[in-house]
């Protein structure tokens, strides 16, 4: 177990970060991924089990397991993504609204353990399909990692 939280005057006792999970296995180009955007801090990228058309993940390239250790730096870069993605991804699929998601830890739903942002965009009267969802389409994911990325640059 390691220390975190430093600087913020509290301590949380939590387990240390293991680079053998799978986003750090994508950042390190080992796997693939349908890739949005890329940054010297941040990638952004599908999410391959979508619970809604369009589900997006923004996570920092620094290690950190999720909210208990990363960095106020680091954080700032990824929800600074976030906030720039969910808009590209609101206007790319014509969505009518955004859910953010972060999990913390398997007791928060947690499952891959890097520091990631759930991006869902959001239809009105549709619900979030529950986890673990089917394995999306790769057109699809293919296409709408394509639009977002676009409307990122427009
Ligand atoms: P969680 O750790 O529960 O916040 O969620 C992990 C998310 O990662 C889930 O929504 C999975 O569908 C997603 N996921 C797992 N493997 C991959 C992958 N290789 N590429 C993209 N998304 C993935």
């Amino acid at each position: 177990m390691i220390a975190a939280g430093a600087g913020l005057g509290q301590t949380c006792w939590m387990t240390p970060y293991d680079d053998t999970n799978i986003f750090a296995r994508i950042l390190r180009g080992e796997i693939p991924c349908f890739k949005i955007h890329e940054s010297a801090q941040v990638l952004s990228f599908m999410d391959i089990m979508p619970r809604a058309p369009g589900h997006c993940l923004v996570i920092p390239k620094a290690p950190a397991r999720n909210l208990l250790d990363v960095s106020p730096e680091a954080l700032q870069h990824v929800m600074e993504a976030a906030r720039r993605i969910a808009i590209a991804a609101k206007t790319a699929l014509k969505a009518d609204g955004i859910t953010l998601q972060q999990f913390s830890e398997s007791a928060g739903g947690q499952e891959v353990f890097h520091l990631h942002v759930h991006i869902l965009p959001r239809f009105e009267g549709q619900r979030l399909l529950s986890h673990p969802a089917p394995r999306g389409d790769m057109a699809v994911l293919a296409e709408q990692a394509r639009a977002i990325s676009a409307a990122l640059a427009a």
